[in-house]
This record gives C-alpha cells, sequence and structure tokens, in this order.
C-alpha cells in the first residue's frame, strides 16, 4: 500500500490540491512506487505567497523568545518522530536507515533548536556612532529543496526564517517529499500563526518559479542544481529580490605524500560514497601524488569492496541505492564518459551490482588516470563515483583542486595538521575538511563559484535572513 498526499498546508490549514495530476514517488530500495503527491499550480503557489504576506506583519512583530518556543517545540516533536521520518527518507532517498536516522534526522533536529537559541541569544539592535542599527526579519521566503538530504536542507531554511521573523513557503523536491509532509504535520501541532508557514509540491518550472516571481516575494532561498539556481536567480533579479543559493560541487581531496594513506584513502572513498555519492559536498576528485597511484587505487579499490550496496531499510550496508531510475541512468552515462575519455577502471562500472536487479543500485566504481579535463572530473555526477587524479607537485595538485566551476568543498590530507591547514587555505572553496574533520552543523556552509551564493547554518545561516537598518540620530 503506497502512501497517497492530497492536500497542501495553506494558510493554517490543510487544503485538497485543485489539481489531479501527481507525483509518483519510488522507493528507491525496491523501485517499487512508495508514494504519490499533488501537483500544485501557479493558483495554488499564489494563495501560499498571499498567506505568508498576509502573515509577516504580525509575525515580524512577535518577540524573540515566542519564535524561539515555536522552533523548539518542533525540533522536540522531530526527535519523537525520529524513527518515523527516517524511515521515510531511507525509502524515499534510499540512505540507509541507521545513517539515515543520525544524518537525514539528526541534523535537522538539532537546526531547529540551534536557531530557536541564536534567535534568543542574537543582538537585534546596536549602536554604531550615530546610528541604531536595528536587524529586521527579511520578510516572504521562498525556500525551494531538493532531495538528497530533504528535511535538513529544509531545516536550514525554514528553522533560520522562521527565527528570524520570516514567514514562508516551502516547495520540497517532488521526488522525495515525504518527509515533508510530515514536518508540516509537526508545524501544524505545534499552532505557528496561520499563514507563518506554508507547503507545496509542485514542478520547478511551474510552482517554483510561479513563487520565485510573484511579487509579494521578498527573498528566494534554493538550494538544488546550477542549471535551476541561474534560472531562480534570472527570475528573481526582475524585482531585485534577495537570493541565496546553494548548488553544485565537484569537490577535491588533495592527499599529499606524508598522509597517512590507509586512514586518508579510506575516508575518502566514503565521503565520495555518502548518500550514494548524491551529496552536494562529496569529496568526489581524489589527488594523489602519481608516484604512489598504484597504492592509493589499490586501498580505494579495497574500500569500494567493503561497501557492497544493500536495501536501505532491511540491509546492513552504509550504502544504499540511489534516489531513481534517472539517477541511475545519469550515473551510468557518466561511467560510460568515463571510459570513452580513457579513464581506467579500477573496480564497479555500469552493471547493476550482484544480486540487487530491482530498486536503484549503481556499483561502487572507482577510475584511476583521471585527468581533470575530463566529463567525470568537471561535472557533478551525483553517484558512487570516484576519480583518482595524479599530481606530480603540490602546486600542481592546488591547482587542479581550484580548476573547477565549483567551489564548495574539500578536503587535505597530510602528515600534520598545520601543514594541511595551509594548503586549505589555498583552495577556493567554501568549506575545507583537513585530515578528516568533521562535518559541522553550526559552520557556515556554502560555496564559491558557481556553488552558489550565500550561506546556510549557525549565525551566517541565520543572518542570510535579515535586513539591517540604520537609524541616525542626533
Ligand atoms: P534540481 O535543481 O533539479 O531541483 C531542486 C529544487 O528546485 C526542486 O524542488 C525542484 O522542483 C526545483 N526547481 C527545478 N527547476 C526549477 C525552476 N526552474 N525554478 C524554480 N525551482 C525549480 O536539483 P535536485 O536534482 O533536486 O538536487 C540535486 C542538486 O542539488 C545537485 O546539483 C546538488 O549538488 C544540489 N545540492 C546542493 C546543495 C548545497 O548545499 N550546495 C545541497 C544539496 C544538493
Amino acid at each position: 500500500m503506497s502512501i497517497v498526499r492530497e492536500s497542501f498546508y495553506i494558510n493554517g490549514a490543510w487544503v485538497t490540491a485543485r489539481s489531479t495530476e501527481t507525483f509518483a514517488v519510488t522507493d528507491s530500495g525496491t523501485g517499487e512506487l512508495y508514494a504519490t503527491v499533488p501537483a500544485g499550480t501557479v493558483e495554488e503557489a499564489a494563495l501560499a505567497v498571499e498567506a505568508a504576506a498576509a502573515a509577516f506583519p504580525a509575525w515580524a512583530q512577535t518577540s524573540p523568545k515566542e519564535r524561539a518556543d515555536f522552533l523548539q517545540r518542533i525540533s522536540e516533536k522531530l526527535a519523537e518522530r525520529a524513527d518515523d521520518i527516517a524511515l521515510t527518507i531511507a525509502h524515499e532517498v534510499g540512505m540507509p536507515l541507521m545513517l539515515s536516522k543520525g544524518i537525514q534526522l539528526g541534523l535537522p533536529t538539532m537546526t531547529f533548536a540551534d536557531n530557536a537559541q541564536r534567535a534568543m541569544e542574537f543582538t537585534w539592535e546596536e549602536e554604531v556612532g550615530n546610528s541604531i542599527l536595528v536587524r529586521e526579519p527579511a520578510g516572504v521566503v521562498v525556500a525551494i529543496t531538493p532531495w538528497n538530504y530533504p528535511l535538513h536542507q529544509i531545516a536550514n531554511k525554514v528553522a533560520a526564517a522562521l527565527a528570524a521573523g520570516c514567514t514562508v513557503v516551502l516547495k520540497p523536491s517532488e521526488v522525495a517529499p515525504i518527509n515533508a509532509f510530515q514536518l508540516t504535520e509537526i508545524i501544524d501541532e505545534v499552532g505557528l500563526p496561520r499563514g507563518v508557514f506554508n507547503m507545496l509540491t509542485g514542478a520547478g518550472p511551474v510552482v517554483g518559479e510561479a513563487l520565485v516571481a510573484h511579487p509579494k516575494v521578498d527573498m528566494i532561498s534554493f538550494t538544488g542544481s546550477t542549471r535551476a539556481g541561474k534560472r531562480v536567480m534570472e527570475l528573481a533579479a526582475r524585482d531585485v529580490k534577495r537570493v541565496s543559493l546553494e548548488l553544485g560541487g565537484k569537490s577535491a581531496n588533495l592527499i599529499l605524500e606524508d598522509a597517512d594513506f590507509s586512514r586518508a584513502i579510506g575516508d575518502g572513498v566514503f565521503k565520495c560514497y555518502l548518500n550514494s555519492g548524491q551529496t552536494c559536498s562529496a569529496l568526489t576528485r581524489m589527488l594523489v601524488p602519481r608516484s604512489r597511484l598504484a597504492e592509493a587505487e589499490e586501498i580505494a579499490a579495497a574500500a569500494a569492496a567493503g561497501l557492497a550496496p544493500a536495501d536501505p531499510v532491511t540491509g546492513s550496508s552504509l550504502l544504499g541505492p540511489l534516489v531513481s531510475v534517472a539517477q541511475v541512468e545519469r550515473v551510468r552515462d557518466y561511467i560510460r564518459s568515463g571510459l570513452d575519455e580513457g579513464a581506467r577502471l579500477v573496480c564497479g562500472g555500469v552493471e547493476a551490482p550482484d544480486g540487487l536487479e530491482k530498486g536503484h543500485y549503481v556499483a561502487p566504481t572507482v577510475f584511476s588516470d583521471v585527468r581533470n579535463d575530463m566529463r567525470i572530473a568537471r561535472e557533478e555526477i551525483f553517484g558512487p563515483v570516484l576519480s583518482i587524479i595524479p599530481y606530480d607537485t603540490e602546486e600542481e595538485a592546488i591547482a587542479i583542486a581550484n580548476d573547477s566551476t565549483y567551489g564548495l568543498a574539500g578536503g587535505v590530507w597530510a602528515g600534520s595538521d598545520e601543514k594541511a591547514l595551509e594548503v586549505a587555505r589555498k583552495l577556493r572553496t567554501g568549506q575545507v575538511e583537513i585530515n578528516g574533520g568533521a562535518f559541522n552543523v553550526v559552520a557556515p556552509f556554502g560555496g564559491y563559484k558557481q556553488s552558489g551564493i550565500g550561506r546556510e547554518l549557525g549565525q551566517y545561516g541565520f543572518e542570510e535572513f535579515l535586513e539591517v537598518k540604520a537609524i541616525q540620530h542626533r
């Protein structure tokens, strides 16, 4: 029995969708139908914006404490429903259940609580010379999100926007939307004033564009592909709306000569394959000294062999399927292009992994002798495909890492943290982890170059949703 959703959340109530058109959501592990959600219309998008615009003046005037209390309750209810929602995401995205619970649920739960705290502790006003600087909410925010870490990406926007005093229309991805309906149930239960939060599903070019273009919208916070991000920016430019964009990446992991190869490469393979490689900050280009290429390949192949994919719900592997058949096709096309352009296949390939003909599985794949001008080194694959690129000198490695239209993340492994830090400072990316440094949920996340504009998470992510007003006095 698949899940059927037929309503949107607009102006504080669940309202039946007007169109009978729907999106089918597949179960990543089995390939079967998991759910259907309605396709919104341009008219419904306008209703949601009108509701958010009507709710804005009163919500903007609430005290930070009042807003923080709502956010804290949302965080608590997310924690209560963690098993349930993590299971949803394991089905619709395909991330193995144990990782899904820690990452896909754990991060948003923390982000709602963190923004509650921030609203309370923030310096809303300060004096500079003869000015009072007042921080005010940006207004009506449209949040458009992708499917890969769906609830995390929603929380990064919705929690910070609500904490800042903005009202929100959320359009989650139509590919993995059920978690957004579950969050909306929670938001409904905590009793936010009507119109403060609205949610509808729909096609990007229809509902997404209608929301972005609506004259009553003040800001668009978008996470997704660079292609769609460019379109959002174009539409927003017509009214000079604020945009914050979290887009793609093609991040490099620099393994320096004196690094601990077995740790560095094992960790690097896992970071490339996390969520089946469907991670915008995945370390997909591994840069290794040419003199130690064979050793690196051997360790990478062994690490890949230890990550045989399995069903995300019933299996015990850390690697699951991809989100959709379309994604599997796309990834296999990239694997073919790697072979055509002369990269050397170390393991994996275009064949489905043994025994997994149903569901959306791709074999963990490692290419070596990759040149940085090949498509597999330049374009975001969004699958479990690692490109090992040899280099001769440290300067060359840094140049290769920075030779990308993207600049989202990166990694450096060296014999000492000091050395790794020195190289990290030379990378043109929004995040860098050195010697396996862990993800930090309150560190700003976002990209240089075509990886985006602005930052999410922590203080920087919160302040994205604020305007500043200077009031001069005598
Ligand atoms: P996508 O761009 O296809 O879709 C993302 C969202 O945008 C969806 O809700 C979609 O309906 C909507 N959309 C599509 N076209 C639109 C348009 N013309 N106008 C308005 N909205 C539109 O991306 P996806 O396939 O869902 O997600 C994968 C992409 O997201 C990858 O490129 C990945 O790197 C990127 N991503 C970036 C980050 C980050 O923080 N930098 C995080 C996760 C994913």
